[in-house]
């Protein structure tokens, strides 16, 4: 039996949406024993209670990451992550990465689609206590059809590449959801839209059809995994939702039918927006052409009113992050959502902080066990110097983290040990464009390519 625990003298937030209150939470045997406002009648203490002092500090849920790829490795571009990449490799720094994650006051997180399939593994050596990080629920290869994804022609025609895997007939879909829920998936990933370059100027096209879409959904239904797709695009989102998925990702550019669709079946939506905002907040200062500025500024903006109405029609709001790409590195930005959602979608900061944690469970597929503080519930618990709900970005910065448990266990927060180069890692390149006018002017001139991302 493992010790007992109270936090005491916190402002704790429950994750429930409540306001938050000063009070304490008791821990037995890995889950909350008790939540105790300090103005309730005191009980005493059983001998042998270890005590943590929050005083001056946020006690809440640990923050759960709907949408973080552990296998990327921060990576710069797809094509990095398609032929740079080995296996087992692969999952030894995604172990590392991991420990980003705790450090930030992630307690769980989604991967969706991962590189060898390999974060299945990290999964289970994390559940089995040989590796330390998050609690995680996985997805596999990310489903396609011919048509491709979001790397063009990138993406070999058949078989897998990188994280992706094509299904070209209804056949194939059947086999690969029922090997993927073999293996041991959490959820089903489907990209429902992808990008066809030389019809770039239409956005992302859905590329698969009714039919395929329904019988995709049913088959893993009938084996209990549910089902989660990327879409970008109105029609695609509706159809998502018409044919059965449980978790959509980004849903951007929802009409009237896709957002009645969506609130009908009040599927959770993840617009996954940190990497836009991001590059909105600070891509000037990394050398990002204006026009992509504009556009990723666009795709924030654009979603307001949809989000905003879907939010309040009752459809739950995760926060993912991305992480996975150079844009938003493991540890910096799992917060980031939150801000996001406070600043263009009217948002208080504590439906925020909800939808990060509460919410949340559901990519765990841990509703009402994990993401709130309340009786019964896993002490899944992070402590933050400040008040969390007056400034979310307190999160952002690991000092102001000053304890975080999984299932009442005090995770090592102790500063990790710098990493080398690994060779071949990274793609390797030679600068940006050496024009005679870059050479003569010598100013920097480094725009940065991202449309191929995510
Ligand atoms: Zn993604």
């Amino acid at each position: 039996m493992s010790e007992s625990v109270l936090i005491e003298n916190g402002s704790i937030i429950d994750g429930s949406g409540a306001e938050p209150f000063p009070g304490s939470v008791l821990i037995k045997d890995g889950s909350i024993a008790e939540i105790r406002r300090d103005d309730s009648a005191v009980k005493p203490l059983n001998a042998g209670v270890r005590r943590i002092d929050a005083t001056g500090q946020t006690v809440m849920p640990g923050l759960i990451d709907a949408h973080c790829h552990l296998s990327f490795d921060d990576a710069g571009s797809n094509a990095e992550i398609f032929h740079q990449r080995r296996n087992a490799l692969s999952a030894l720094v995604a172990a590392y990465n991991a420990k980003k994650l705790l450090r930030a006051g992630v307690t769980g997180f989604l991967d969706p689609d991962s590189t060898f399939e390999n974060m299945l593994d990290l999964r289970d050596a994390i559940e089995a206590g040989v590796a330390e990080g998050p609690r995680m629920a996985c997805g596999a290869y990310a489903l396609i059809t011919g048509v491709g994804g979001t790397a063009g022609r990138l993406i070999a025609d058949e078989g897998i590449t990188g994280y992706y895997k094509v299904v070209d007939s209804k056949d194939d879909i059947v086999r690969e959801v029922r090997r993927q829920v073999k293996v041991g998936v959490d959820w089903i990933k489907v990209h429902v839209t992808g990008i066809v370059p030389r019809q770039a100027a239409r956005g992302e096209v859905c590329v698969w059809t009714e039919d395929e879409l329904k019988l995709l959904c049913d088959t893993a239904h009938d084996l209990g995994t549910p089902v989660m797709g990327h879409c970008r695009g109105a029609d695609a989102t509706r159809m998502a939702a018409e044919t059965g998925f449980d978790l959509i990702f980004h849903a951007t550019a929802m009409d009237d039918a896709a957002l009645q669709a969506v609130i009908d079946r009040r599927i959770p939506i993840a617009p996954a927006l940190t990497l836009q905002a991001n590059i909105v907040d600070y891509g000037e200062r990394i050398g990002t052409s204006s026009e992509l500025i504009d556009l990723f500024a666009r795709e924030i903006t654009d979603s307001i009113e949809t989000m905003t109405a879907a939010h309040k029609a009752g459809v739950p709001l995760l926060c993912g992050s991305e992480s996975g790409f150079s844009l938003v590195p493991y540890g910096d930005w799992h917060w980031k959502e939150m801000e996001v959602f406070v600043k263009y979608f009217g948002m208080s900061e504590l439906e925020a902080i909800r939808c990060a944690t509460a919410e949340g469970a559901r990519a765990l597929r841990m509703e009402n066990r994990v993401g709130q503080l309340a009786p019964g519930y896993e002490a899944d618990i992070i402590c933050v110097k400040g008040r969390v709900d007056r400034d979310i970005s307190l999160l952002g910065d690991p000092a102001n983290i000053t304890s975080v448990m999984i299932a009442g266990q005090e995770q090592d927060l102790s500063p990790l040990p710098p990493r080398k180069p690994i060779p071949g890692w990274r793609l390797a390149a030679m600068g940006s464009m050496l024009t005679r006018e870059v050479a003569l002017r010598g100013a920097p001139d480094t725009p940065l390519n991202v449309e191929e991302l995510h």
